[in-house]
C-alpha cells in the first residue's frame, strides 16, 4: 500500500546512471545505487557516450554495478561505429550475462561526420536482430515533445515504428513535464501499431538553469507556469526543493493513474531527488505496514 497514494500499485521503476569520471565520483555512484536500491528497481541503465563518456567507462561501470548485485542495461550507440565494433561490444555484454540494451542512435562530436554503419537507431536494431540471439530485449527511445532534429511528427513517428519493425521490444522516453504529450504520443504509436510498452523517463528538477540547459540540448518543453513558479524559488533552496519534487511527484501520480508500464527515473547519480519522489509516491513500505502483513 502507498503513504501518499493508496489507490495505485507500485509500478516496475528503473534508474539511469552515467558513468562517473573520477574516484570520487565513482564512490558517489556506488552510494547512489546502494541509497536508491531499497526501491527494488527492476534494472539500472548505464548511459554510454553522454557527457563525454567512453565506452570503457560505461563497462567498467556496468561490471561495478553487477558486482554490487545489481541487474544492469548498458546503453549502446551506433552512430560512428563498424558492425565489427558493435558485434566485439555486445559479445563483451554477452559474456557478463547481459541480454537487455538501450539502443541508440547517439549524436556525432561536432568534428566528426563520418556516420558509420549505422545512420539511424533501426539500422542498429536490425543488425542485432540478424547477428544475435531472438533472446536480447531491445530498449529503443521515444520522444513524446518529438526529437530535437525533428520537424515533422508524422515521420518522427513511423521512424519510432520502423525501429519496432526492425525488432525492437520496448521503449523509453525522453523526459517531459507535461503528461499529455506522452498520451498523445502513445496513442498515436498504437493507431500506428506499436503494442510495445512504452515507459516514461522522469527528470527531478534539481536546479532551475540545469532544467533549461539540458531542456535546450534535448528538446524538452518546460511549461510557461512551472517556469515562472521555479523562478520565484530560485533564491530560496528549501522551497525550490520542496516545490519541484512535488511538481515531478504529481507529474509520476499522474502517469501510473494513466496506466504506464513503468517509470524510467533519470537519477544524475544522485540520491536525494529520485529517493524523495519515490518516497512520496509511497514505493517503500513503512516498517508499520511490513509487521501489519506478518
Ligand atoms: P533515431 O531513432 O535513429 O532517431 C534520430 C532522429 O532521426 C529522429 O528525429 C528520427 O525521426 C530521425 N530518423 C530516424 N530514422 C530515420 C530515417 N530512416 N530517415 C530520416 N530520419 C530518420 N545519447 C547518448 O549519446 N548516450 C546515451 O546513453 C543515451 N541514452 C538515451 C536514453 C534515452 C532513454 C533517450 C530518450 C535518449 C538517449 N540518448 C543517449 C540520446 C540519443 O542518442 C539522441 O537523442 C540521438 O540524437 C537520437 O538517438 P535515437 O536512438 O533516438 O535515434
Amino acid at each position: 500500500m502507498n503513504d501518499y497514494y493508496p489507490e495505485f500499485p507500485k509500478p516496475e521503476i528503473s534508474f539511469e546512471f552515467f558513468p562517473p569520471r573520477s574516484a570520487v565520483t565513482s564512490e558517489r555512484l556506488l552510494d547512489a545505487y546502494n541509497g536508491l536500491s531499497v526501491f527494488q528497481p527492476k534494472f539500472v541503465s548505464v548511459t554510454y557516450g553522454a557527457l563525454g563518456s567512453t565506452q570503457e567507462g560505461t563497462l567498467e561501470t556496468v561490471t561495478k554495478l553487477q558486482a554490487v548485485g545489481a541487474s544492469v542495461v548498458p546503453h549502446i550507440t551506433g552512430i560512428g561505429s563498424t558492425e565489427s565494433q558493435i558485434s566485439a561490444l555486445i559479445n563483451t555484454y554477452l559474456e557478463l550475462g547481459i541480454e537487455r540494451f538501450v539502443v541508440l542512435r547517439g549524436d556525432l562530436p561536432e568534428d566528426r561526420d563520418d556516420k558509420g554503419a549505422f545512420a539511424y537507431a533501426e539500422q542498429l536494431i536490425r543488425f542485432l536482430r540478424q547477428e544475435f540471439s531472438a533472446d536480447l530485449h531491445l530498449e529503443v527511445a521515444a520522444y513524446p515533445e518529438m526529437h530535437p532534429e525533428s520537424t515533422d511528427p508524422t515521420s518522427e513517428l513511423s521512424h519510432f515504428k520502423a525501429k519496432f519493425d526492425a525488432g525492437a521490444t520496448s521503449a523509453i522516453t525522453q523526459y517531459f513535464y507535461n503528461a499529455d504529450s506522452y498520451s498523445n504520443f502513445v496513442l498515436e504509436a498504437e493507431r500506428l501499431g506499436v503494442d510495445a510498452p512504452i515507459v516514461p523517463g522522469i527528470m527531478p528538477i534539481v536546479s532551475y538553469d540545469m532544467m533549461h540547459r539540458f531542456a535546450q540540448r534535448c528538446g524538452a518543453e518546460i511549461p510557461r507556469w512551472l517556469d515562472l513558479r521555479l523562478q520565484q524559488y530560485k533564491d530560496d533552496d528549501a522551497a525550490f526543493k520542496e516545490f519541484a519534487t512535488e511538481v515531478v511527484t504529481q507529474l509520476c501520480r499522474d502517469l501510473i493513474d494513466r496506466g504506464v508500464p513503468g517509470l524510467h527515473f533519470y537519477t544524475l547519480n544522485q540520491i536525494e531527488p529520485i529517493a524523495q519522489i519515490c518516497e512520496r509516491l509511497g514505493f517503500v513500505e513503512s516498517d508499520l505496514q511490513k509487521a501489519c502483513q506478518l
